[in-house]
């Protein structure tokens, strides 16, 4: 045993006693897991506090988001740390392992994609000894969990604190107040290390807890007024109590504004006081020093509040607002114009009062700036951050950021083309693409051991796990069959080990022998989950009908949320159970097709399938996805990408070629030129097959329990509602393009051997996919911050 093992051991004998009264022999995985990770940060505390300090010294970047979908941090760290196998061993020499931390949740405290990508950046980051560091809020329920009840998806809450959160430093001096109109809160920061793989250099996730100033207040209580006496208190923990309240009617947008307000400030003001430690009142240093990055809109009040913060320091407004525009840039992550968000005028002012006369003088500054620059009324009409009586908070971020970026080329020329396209013509300097990634420690080596360990050992070390373009060195091995022999069992090992945790979780039973083909993503319509389960209808019905003979057995998993409000991604969900229920009482079809949804998906979820899976789903209609990254996911461990040319997606055929791949379907192009004259009716009344899958929602052939949503998604595609066209997403026009080629991935797949090549190629050409790469370039291209000494 090492003396760092040592260490741990110790001190995990030490916690599990004092804490506990129990050893490690007696103690429950969750008591394991909390002593364990105490351990650990028992022992980084000295490397963590020195890389802190190295961040304040230094221009640092800090990455603003309202979700860090983390996941579980204890593999991570063991792997990060080199401990692993040492560890394992400790523990098994006590007759427990690290395996038994498997049952330990994960805190989900972020949606999807965009939350996903924050930790995958700060990981990065770490790891690259770049000094960022990353703001968000410590939400007492994270993203529901999702259970699945008759086929509908139902919400539970999120405890994920449960078995406490020995990751995090609760750091109760750094206490910031929040003032709204009507009250103040307290702001606390509990901080999460992020370690960086083979290094000492450790970053921080800080995250606010809201809590009321006073705990109850006391003569209301004293008076026998129980509920009355914590009413304040109950008010300030709502703050931070869940991710994305419903933001439906007023009180629920009010409490998003407070949210996304409560972080921006707490942050800023944290910042303001670490730089004041060092540079008294003088602000001149504090744009150099910093670089603030906006994930998204939702924490673009920083900009205002910057300009308040500054003005309360002394500073006139022309004086705060030439320093605030030095300090952000922002990220947007949508081409979706219902998600770019604008906050109505008399919300901001019941809620943050202070803030909206510095939008307005900032939105003063903006006329009087484009008009000099000599842009036409109509313009800087357009542009106005505070038209239509609303802030607009992606105007905002433009025009009083540096730069702004998508997070894919296909993106990128979209923001500039249509969705930014005034801001482009205006400041064509500030716009830059910044193609998104993901970190191969998680999504490779910790979720794919098996696969790592052949990389490591073809490429003579294991130096991929920093420099993940040196895999493109293993395409020499396509044509070794001994090699793609063992990739092949590789795969089959992985399938098996996501079936026994399918089977352990959630009690279903899948064959890992057959074809995994899967979609794992939020549910939603533009990402087209509905045309995948309507193609393999229409598969299941030629099955039947003896029409499709040579088909490889496939399993076809799905996994994913719905938003609790969001009727038809909701349906969605249970047409997929419904499709499965009809294949599943079909004894002669279900040898070779099956469908199964797996629920609540989360990080730990992922992990497990990516691993798994022979073909990865990338469908949405072109032009709708901003870049997603569980396509990169997929790719480095070897699946083969089904998608049409959106987002990523593009960038990933050109590094690994179309002919390892299958692109199909209509271009951002022919969407646009088709948008005016699209008939899906027509194309339901020529094409037999897309008539009698649709027909299927409708019919009695799949029952939707009486409530309705299979008419009202039948309806959605051909008739369309008051509010939208019919099919907007463009399913029918996708549909025949589509089943080719799904039926084309499936006679290919028969060829083992050929297949498998094209996986292959897949894993050595994901180098440019990495989080590495993508924060190398934000960090040169945006934050101008290098790695600390
Ligand atoms: C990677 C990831 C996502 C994003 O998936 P996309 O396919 O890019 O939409 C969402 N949720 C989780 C849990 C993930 O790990």
């Amino acid at each position: 045993m090492n003396e760092r093992t040592k260490a741990v051991k110790a001190a995990m004998n030490f916690a599990l006693k004092t804490d506990y009264h129990k050893t490690l022999a007696t103690a429950t995985p969750a008591e394991l897991h909390t002593a364990l990770s105490r351990s650990l940060v028992g022992v980084i505390t000295d490397d963590w506090q020195k890389s802190r300090e190295q961040h304040l010294n230094a221009r640092h970047a800090l990455y603003f988001s309202a979700e860090f979908l983390v996941g579980r941090a204890i593999f991570n760290n063991l792997l990060c740390l080199g401990l692993t196998k040492e560890v394992d061993e400790m523990m098994r020499a006590e007759g427990v392992s690290l395996a038994d931390l498997e049952q330990v949740e994960d805190a989900a405290l972020g949606n999807g994609g965009l939350g996903r990508l924050a930790a995958c950046y700060l990981d990065s980051a770490a790891t690259l000894e770049l000094p960022l560091d990353g703001y968000g809020i410590r939400y007492r329920y994270g993203l529901f969990k999702q259970q699945i009840d008759n086929g509908f998806q139902k919400e539970v809450p999120d405890d994920w604190t449960k078995y406490g959160d020995p990751w995090s430093i609760r750091r109760e001096d750094e206490t910031v107040l929040i003032e709204y109109g009507c009250r103040t809160v307290r702001a606390v920061p509990y901080d999460m290390p992020v370690l960086g793989y083979g290094t000492d250099h450790i970053g921080t996730l800080r995250l606010w807890q809201a809590e009321p100033v006073e705990p109850f207040d006391f003569v209301r209580f004293n008076n026998q007024d129980y509920d009355g006496s914590v009413a304040e208190k109950n008010r300030a923990e709502d703050i931070s109590r869940v991710l994305y309240p419903n933001d439906s009617g007023d009180e629920g947008k009010v409490l998003r504004l407070e949210q996304e307000y409560f972080f921006s400030s707490a942050s800023l003001q944290d910042m303001l006081r670490q730089y004041k430690k060092r540079h008294g009142n003088d602000f001149s240093q504090f744009a150099a020093l910093h670089a603030v990055q906006l994930n998204d809109t939702h924490p673009v009040l920083a900009i205002p509040e910057l300009v308040r913060l500054l003005m309360q320091e002394g500073l006139d407004f022309e004086a705060a607002f030439a320093i605030t525009r030095g300090v952000f840039s922002y990220t947007n992550h949508t081409v979706m114009p219902e998600a770019l968000e604008t906050l109505p005028r008399h919300l901001l002012e019941r809620a943050v009062p202070g803030l909206y006369p510095i939008i307005e003088k900032i939105d003063g500054k903006l006329r009087q700036e484009l008009s000099e620059k000599g842009v036409p009324g109509d313009v800087v009409g357009r542009l106005s951050i505070t038209r239509d009586n609303c802030a607009h908070m992606a105007d905002l971020a433009v025009f009083a950021g540096r730069y702004v970026n998508g997070v894919a080329r296909l993106h990128t020329e979209i923001l500039k083309n249509r969705v930014l396209r005034d801001w482009y013509s205006v400041y064509p300097e500030r716009f830059q693409n910044k193609t998104n990634g993901v970190t191969q420690r998680r999504w490779l080596a910790l979720c794919n051991p098996e696969l790592a360990a052949l990389l490591t050992r073809l490429l003579g070390s294991d130096r991929w796990l920093t420099d993940l373009s040196a895999l493109t060195e293993l395409t020499r091995y396509e044509n070794d069959e001994a090699v793609m022999r063992e990739f092949l069992a590789i795969k089959r090992t992985r399938r098996g080990e996501f079936a026994d945790w399918l089977q352990k979780t959630h009690g279903i039973t899948v064959d890992p022998t057959r074809l995994f083909d899967v979609q794992i993503k939020r549910i939603h319509e533009y990402k087209r989950q509905f045309l995948n389960i309507l193609a393999v209808l229409e598969l299941y019905y030629e099955i039947k009908e003896g029409q499709l003979n040579d088909f490889k057995p496939t399993t076809y998993f799905f996994a994913g949320k719905s938003a609790p409000g969001y009727r038809r991604a909701k349906a969605i969900i249970k047409l997929i159970g419904e499709v499965a229920r009809v294949i599943e009482n079909d004894p002669q079809v279900r040898q070779k097709l099956r469908v199964v949804f797996v629920p609540n998906y989360n990080v730990s979820c992922a992990e497990y399938m990516v691993a798994a899976a022979d073909v990865s789903e990338q469908i949405s209609t072109a032009g709708t996805e901003a870049s997603g990254t569980g396509n990169m996911k997929l790719m480095a461990n070897g699946s083969v990408t089904l998608g049409t040319l959106d987002g990523a997606n593009v960038e990933i055929v050109e590094e690994a070629g179309e002919s390892n791949n299958y692109i199909f379907g209509a271009h951002v192009e022919e969407i646009n030129d088709r948008a005016n004259d699209y008939n899906p009716h027509g194309i339901y009344e020529s094409d037999g097959r897309v008539h009698r899958v649709m027909d299927a929602l409708v019919n009695g052939t799949l029952n939707d329990g009486g409530s309705g949503d299979f008419r009202e998604l039948y309806d959605s595609i051909l008739h369309g509602a008051d509010w939208q066209r019919p099919d907007q997403y463009y399913l029918m026009l996708d549909f025949g393009r589509y089943l080719d080629a799904k039926k084309q991935v499936n006679r290919d797949a028969q060829d083992e051997l050929a297949f498998a090549k094209k996986g292959w190629h897949n894993i050595c050409m994901c180098g440019k996919f990495s989080s590495d790469r993508a924060i190398a370039e934000y960090a040169r291209d945006i934050w101008q911050i290098e790695k600390v000494k």
